[in-house]
């Protein structure tokens, strides 16, 4: 079945989707990205995204490019022709085509492109196994709560912790806390239980996975703490897990080589992959990325 993506206000077939080179996107990466996970053919918490799209783009001094409503139609749309069931769509704003030149163009028209994508869910073997992540400088801009297309030091996290065998890379500040994985939320479970994440302020991403899971584990009850944690905290852990719209709740079970816990998935994280799982099912679209970022 052919892939369909949204380019500017044209449905077109995905190998023939294209922009202009001269689109600030590609020129100097002048835009902002969503990703917005799809489980049994419902976008889930599809508002809390556009807030969070809306709150990057106003640090871009850029609005919407459509009215919130005609979004969620292309959304729908988009994902009606791709017959997507399970994976994500994903939403690009940049602030358009324009004779190169840094400062914003007087009368920019911005591009807005849409695609959907399958994926398969994780299986339990990889569930049951977790995974491994390398712990590396963070290297990035002091605005990483914008969901910035420039994603190069990204990009080299990620193929580091490849080539070292391991699934993702933990960023660690100058003072030696982590902030957060190239894609993802980091987050430890400490020796008295206490779950614990860093407070969404400009040195991370206000996950929206992060956010309902938040919301998920106040509502089980749960101790939480919202602070940096050291890498040496984070070796010492009983547990460790990421969060992301693809990964949802994904154990952790090795930091540069050495072994969480026991080594295996952590009981409380698979507890709350399935409250985060549970809260997906209900639909619930309480938290807003707009309300919580900083
Ligand atoms: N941090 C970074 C740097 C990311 O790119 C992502 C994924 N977009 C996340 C965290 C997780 O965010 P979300 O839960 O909204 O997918």
């Amino acid at each position: 079945m052919a892939r369909i993506a949204y380019v500017n206000g044209h449905y077109v077939p995905h190998r023939h989707a294209v922009v202009h080179i001269e689109d600030r996107g590609y020129q100097f990466a002048d835009g902002v990205y969503e990703v917005v996970p799809v489980f049994y053919a419902r976008l889930i918490d599809e508002d809390a995204h556009l807030d969070r799209l809306e709150r990057s783009l106003e640090e871009l001094r850029m609005p919407l490019p459509k009215d919130r409503r005609i979004i969620k139609m292309i959304s729908s749309e988009i994902m009606r022709r791709n017959h997507l069931t399970h994976g994500f769509v994903y939403m690009q704003v940049t602030r358009g085509v324009a004779p190169r030149d840094h400062k914003f163009p007087a009368a920019g028209r911005p591009s807005l492109v849409m695609t959907a994508r399958q994926m398969k869910p994780h299986s339990e073997k990889q569930l049951q196994e977790g995974i491994g992540v390398i712990t590396l400088p963070d290297i990035r801009w002091q605005r990483r709560d914008i969901k910035s297309i420039a994603l190069l030091p990204n990009c080299l996290a990620k193929q580091q912790a490849a080539e070292a065998g391991a699934a993702e890379a933990w960023q660690v500040d100058s003072d030696g806390t982590i902030t957060e994985g190239s894609s993802t939320n980091a987050w430890i479970i400490t020796r008295d239980n206490k779950l614990v994440t860093r407070q969404a302020d400009h040195s991370i991403l206000s996950g929206i996975t992060r956010l309902s899971l938040i919301a998920a584990a106040k509502g089980a009850g749960l101790a939480f703490e919202e602070r940096p944690f050291t890498v040496e905290e984070a070796y010492l852990a009983r547990e460790a897990f990421l969060t992301s719209s693809t990964n949802l709740v994904m154990p952790v079970v090795k930091i540069d080589d050495r072994p969480i816990g026991n080594g295996y998935p952590g009981m409380m994280t698979m507890k709350l992959r399935q409250l985060y799982i549970n809260y997906v099912a209900a639909g619930s679209q309480k938290p807003s990325g707009k309300k919580a970022a900083a």
